[in-house]
């Protein structure tokens, strides 16, 4: 039932995903390798062994899932960022609101009406002093036409600048796709929101930063390895995982794992697609997929691995839309009403047609492609390879 949600054949969805994962394994496990040996220079031979896959508990996040806390122990010299853009919001002064206006001037740039007054009358951005609320930013529509809000404790930083993009991303597409029945009113399929929001994100580029007078000189484009690999360290070191938690449950609900194998299929999926292992024996009683939030809430996980296939796609589709011909991630469509209006098509779309027809109606392809995020970080994963040219990779 759970990949019956993808108009097409149930098995052919798990099929297509093995291709999709085929497609960028070479990527990810270039990056493994590299990280693997960093981590060994750090922690030595016998904590990291460079024959075996990477212990779970020293990538930077509890379930392994996205490595950027461990960017400093992974960039060599000469590869930091070029810029630092928590820094310089600090220097513009730029205030919560100044946040949430720049994200708009993005939509608007592009096209779309501006946000309604409601959206700024009725939106969560600061934390309330008086009392509780859950700051997880996110994204509403409260009467499913317009009354579009986000929900978020803004702080005046990158990370909040690229989710406020993401949030609003969000709204943008509800509104779209008010147009259409309530029972349309909703992506195509469960990949498409997440995606739609990280793709916008993708165009905050250093062109973007000067246009609106963030950043003053343009890094050279050697400068750009450095934001690459901090980026592939969030996004192409999810992939794995996220193909990996919905495995396992398909293997649970099929009843090819039981309850007493439950755990080691874990940590084989683990090893097996992501090349990290347990980073001790686990007892008997264990359950340690019960500490991924989505699996005691039961909610489906593929959607996560869909998106960061997607949003490639979807940006690349949007850059070759508008005549792009740099390095795909110096790309932002700021500004662009021709590819808004293209965009818009596809979004206003909502759940009214096959997820392929609205794919097909922004870039022309009814098929997920992984091609765009190997374009996009191709650059990244020719210094990977020279990196790993002495080494052993695999696990
Ligand atoms: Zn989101």
């Amino acid at each position: 039932m759970w990949r019956s949600k993808y108009d097409m054949d149930a098995d052919a969805f798990a099929g297509d995903v093995d291709r999709l994962w085929g497609e960028v394994k070479p990527l990810y496990d270039a990056l493994q390798c590299h990280v693997r040996a960093k981590l060994n220079e750090s922690y030595g031979d016998e904590v990291v062994p460079l024959d075996q896959a990477i212990p779970a508990h020293l990538l930077g996040n509890m379930w392994a899932q996205s490595w950027g806390n461990v960017y400093d122990k992974v960039a060599p010299e000469g590869t930091a960022p070029a810029y630092d853009l928590t820094a310089l919001l600090a220097e513009k002064n730029y205030s919560e609101l100044d946040m949430v206006k720049t994200a708009e001037g993005f939509f608007t740039s592009v096209g779309f009406d501006p946000l309604p007054e409601t959206f700024y009358e009725r939106s969560l951005f600061l934390k309330p002093e008086d009392r509780d609320v859950v700051c997880h930013a996110s994204a509403w529509n409260l009467n499913d036409i317009d009354d579009i809000r986000i929900k978020m404790c803004i702080k005046v930083d990158a990370e909040d600048f690229q989710t406020i993009h993401h949030e609003i991303g969000h709204n943008i597409y509800q509104r779209a796709y008010s147009v259409q029945d309530p029972l349309f009113r909703n992506d195509p399929n469960d990949g498409f929101h997440e995606a739609i929001g990280d793709m916008i994100a993708l165009s905050i580029t250093p062109d973007y930063l000067q246009q609106i007078g963030l950043l003053e000189d343009l890094p050279p484009a050697e400068a750009d390895l450095g934001i690459l690999l901090r980026q592939a360290l969030d996004k192409v070191a999810f992939l794995p995982f996220g193909l990996m938690v919905d495995k396992w449950r398909w293997q649970v609900f099929s009843g090819e794992l039981t309850p007493d194998s439950y755990n080691d299929g874990w940590w084989k999926l683990r090893e097996q697609y992501q090349g990290v292992r347990a980073p001790n024996d686990r007892p008997a009683d264990a359950f340690d997929p019960g500490a991924k939030f989505h699996i005691p809430g039961n909610t489906p996980y593929m959607r996560y691995f869909l998106s960061h296939i997607f949003q490639f796609q979807f940006q690349k589709a949007a850059c070759d839309l508008a005549g792009w011909e740099g390095p795909l991630h110096r790309c932002s469509i700021y500004g662009n009403e021709a590819v808004g209006e293209k965009f818009n098509e596809m979004l206003e779309m909502g759940a009214s047609k096959p997820w392929q027809d609205a794919l097909a109606a922004f870039t022309g392809k009814s098929e997920a492609d992984a091609t765009a995020i190997l374009a996009y970080f191709a650059p990244l994963k020719e210094w990977l390879d020279e990196q790993n040219a002495d080494r052993e990779c695999g696990w």
